[in-house]
């Protein structure tokens, strides 16, 4: 930080008033960020079929179709011009970040945009697939023992670096302007306008950062929509835990086998005020039901997308019990390319202890007949 001109009445000093603090390259940066959002088409909401569920219209924001191949890529957007505005990022600003993958491919792409270097601080079980995205953009990898140090070592590296930290576990829920302006939430409802049933029941979505979450259930109360948010998390994640007892200070010892969701504690961005109901969902049903829609929409989707449609076949069954009408809408978070080796592969399915067979069988049946019959119930 330079050292400002200031004016003091006390002392009667009154030099020339300054420029702006903004500088040439921030406005360039900004107008660089923009260009990428302007050359982006809207994402899809699909609405695929399903036999069995009888008035019920299910919807999915499909997120994989951005740039960098995930919704990481409006989050990454965000930040960095969220960091620009604050002043943080200046012309040769090193960039870092702690990730599990996704969001440092994102952003290795837009520092790349911007020709600012980039560093993903990561743990050492990070998908090759991941890391060779990165470089390939000119971001560097450092890896850590474990998914808890990544916080840390992250921030020592950006003050090392004179760099700035961008944080996305704190910063993704105030980094987008939940009130609309290219947010996912203000995207999803006005393309829902023209349908049987705008105003979906329920909206479906798992937490990672915990920010789509938030902007959606913000939003749903900033328009006054009947909406009401469920958040779905996984086996090893401290989410569910804190919405079932209040209590922020919870942590899981053992990582989240699905990658992009599920975190060891509790992350700033995740808000459970705006969360109308949470589901734990069996990490074995979360990949059975990816591989379901998979087949059923023709292409492969992640393993954060299963979680995201087994809730919201879950939600989809009570209301069928119920003999509601209405729609649903959740999120494709990320395609199935880069998961060939983990969750699509038999070997990778056994090596883990899991069992699909049950819950393949479960949802199928549920998806040709309407009727659910679980072999264990979530919590
Ligand atoms: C980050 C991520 C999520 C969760 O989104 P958040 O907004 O961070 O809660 C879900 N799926 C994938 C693949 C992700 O990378």
């Amino acid at each position: 930080m330079t050292s400002r001109p200031f004016a003091s009445l006390s002392t009667g000093q009154f030099p020339p008033l300054p420029d702006t603090m903004q500088d040439e390259w921030q406005r360039k940066a900004i107008t660089i960020l923009q260009g990428d959002a302007r050359r982006s088409a809207d994402t899809h909401l699909i609405k695929p079929s399903f036999p069995g569920l009888e008035g019920i219209s299910i919807y999915l924001k499909d997120e994989s179709t951005h740039p960098t191949g995930s919704l990481k890529h409006r989050l990454a957007r965000s930040l960095v011009l969220y960091g620009i505005c604050n002043g943080k990022i200046r012309q040769g600003t090193t960039l870092v970040e702690a990730s599990s993958g996704s969001t440092a491919v994102s952003e290795a792409y837009f520092a790349d945009l911007l020709g600012l270097p980039f560093i993903a601080v990561m743990p050492h079980s990070t998908s090759r697939q991941k890391v060779v995205e990165i470089e390939q953009c000119g971001g560097k990898c450092y890896f850590v023992d474990s998914a808890a140090m990544v916080y840390d070592t992250a921030q020592r590296i950006a003050l090392e670096t004179g760099g700035h930290y961008l944080d996305q576990f704190t910063n993704a829920e105030r980094a987008t302007d939940w009130r609309g302006n290219n947010n996912i939430a203000e995207s999803i409802f006005q393309q829902m306008e023209g349908e049987e049933f705008p105003v979906p029941d329920w909206v479906v979505m798992s937490a990672g950062t915990g920010g789509t979450s938030a902007t959606i259930g913000r939003y749903i109360r900033y328009r006054n929509l009947s909406t009401r948010l469920c958040v779905v998390d996984v086996e090893n994640s401290a989410f569910y835990d804190c919405f079932v007892s209040g209590d922020r200070d919870v942590t899981c010892s053992q990582g989240s086998r699905i990658e992009g969701i599920g975190r060891p504690r509790v992350e700033p961005s995740f808000l459970p005020d705006v969360i109308d109901h949470m589901i734990r969902v069996p990490d074995a049903a979360s990949i059975a039901a990816m591989r379901i829609l998979s087949d059923r929409i023709f292409r492969r989707v992640g393993g954060s997308t299963g979680t995201n449609f087994f809730g919201l076949c879950w939600i989809a069954s009570k209301m069928i019990e119920a003999g509601q009408a209405g729609s649903l809408v959740s999120i494709i978070c990320d395609s199935g390319g880069r998961y060939g080796d983990t969750y699509y592969s038999e070997d990778w399915v056994a090596s883990q202890g899991l069992d699909l067979a049950p819950w393949t069988d479960a949802l199928e049946r549920f998806l040709n007949t309407g009727k659910l019959e679980l072999p264990r119930r979530p919590s």
